[in-house]
């Protein structure tokens, strides 16, 4: 008769336990070393926190401020700082850059101040035709919707595009449906109409009959595009952009603004962008996408990127404008190769620096918790 091993049991129970004992040591090991090897190699990871907290730069377009008469700077200026306010408040209150970026272009578009929302230009046709686009750095989510005419808010639309659809762009008559899917009302062009306005409009349009140059019009009136870029407490980037184009455009043109790595993007491996200018350079040059690549595959600072692209390749092919861009660590920049572009940028101190209206005047300094 065979003797039973009092061994037997142990050594059957004990083998598969202590594989496994070697198995999680060895994926450990693993992580461990994987973990210091992108330390060591400054690789980032979308979670990576913002070294310098939240951050959030706004544009109104770019131009020429330096014929324009007394009165038409300050408003413009002001209600930039007041749409600011707006996204700071979200953003020192932990929220989203996504919504501070939304709720800021939103009081731009209803100003009527700048050629977005309420302010947009005229098309050819004399009635406006906006575009518009968001985009969330952590998840590359991005919507966008072009050629609305009925749309008080564009880049809610773009968001709920992004959200409640699986698609990144709509159009015309599609996207202003599915406006009214979401319960958004439809408002008439009247909404749009503002004597200011009207004016540039038909002075534009008798120019062009004329045959004159100035075929934008009056350029001492500066009224441009809005966009926005945030960088939140949580390390996440969010950029958009809104627009009703250039002056004149040809009805069904659309720009770059609602352009995915066109006018508008954001990464967080790399930036947010936001630009302004004449669309069909920023297409051609998918400039915001490639100012975003360049950091992430060359590692070159944000600056070198956006001055690279801005002022020297879009220089080169007379393609005027700017971006406002802002990294992954609350780095900003905002070069311009036009006279002027507005921007404002605030940060965790409150303290809102307004500037570009001109390349030489000193920024202007405004508390935004006031
Ligand atoms: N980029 C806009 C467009 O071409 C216009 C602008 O930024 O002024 O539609």
């Amino acid at each position: 008769m065979r003797t039973r091993n009092p061994n037997r049991n142990l050594v059957d129970h004990n083998a598969p336990e202590a594989a496994m004992k070697l198995v999680r040591f060895a994926a450990l090991y693993f992580l461990a070393a994987l973990a210091a090897l992108l330390f060591a190699e400054g690789v980032r990871t979308s979670a990576a926190p913002p070294a310098s907290g939240f951050v959030l730069v706004a544009h109104c377009g770019a131009g020429d401020y330096s014929k324009a008469p007394p009165g038409v700077i300050e408003p413009r200026r002001d209600a930039m700082v007041v749409a600011i306010k707006q996204g700071y408040a979200i953003l020192a209150a932990g929220g989203t850059s996504l919504d501070a970026v939304e709720a800021t272009i939103r009081s731009m578009e209803d100003s009527g101040l700048f050629d977005a929302g309420r302010g947009a230009y005229y098309t050819r046709a004399g009635v406006p035709e906006m575009d518009a686009a968001i985009m969330d750095g952590r998840t590359l989510a991005a919507g966008s919707v072009a050629s609305l005419q009925h749309i008080a808010n564009p880049i809610h639309l773009a968001r709920l595009v992004m959200e409640k659809t699986p698609h990144v762009m709509l159009v015309g008559p599609g996207a202003e449906e599915f406006a009214k899917s979401q319960g958004i009302e439809l408002v008439s062009p009247f909404y749009f109409y503002n004597e200011h306005l009207w004016e540039r409009y038909k002075n534009a349009k008798s120019a062009e009959e004329k045959k004159s140059a100035a075929l934008t019009g009056d350029s001492s009136d500066e009224h441009g595009t809005v966009g926005v870029v945030a960088l939140d407490q949580q390390g996440n980037l969010a950029a958009g952009t809104s627009t009703g184009g250039t002056v004149l455009k040809m009805p069904g043109r659309v720009g770059d603004s609602p352009i995915i790595g066109a006018g508008t993007y954001a990464n967080n491996e790399s930036c947010g962008v936001s630009a302004t200018g004449t669309g069909e350079f920023f297409m051609r040059n998918i400039v915001a996408a490639d100012i975003c690549e360049r950091v992430r595959y060359l590692h070159v600072s944000l600056e070198q990127a956006a001055n690279d692209v801005v002022m020297k390749e879009l220089v080169d092919q007379h393609g005027e404008g700017g971006v406002i861009a802002v990294d992954h660590q609350g780095n900003v920049t905002t070069p311009f190769n036009t006279t002027g572009m507005m921007t404002g940028t605030v940060r965790g101190d409150g303290k809102i620096s307004m500037k570009g209206w001109s390349k030489t005047a000193d920024p202007i300094i405004v508390s935004a918790s006031q």
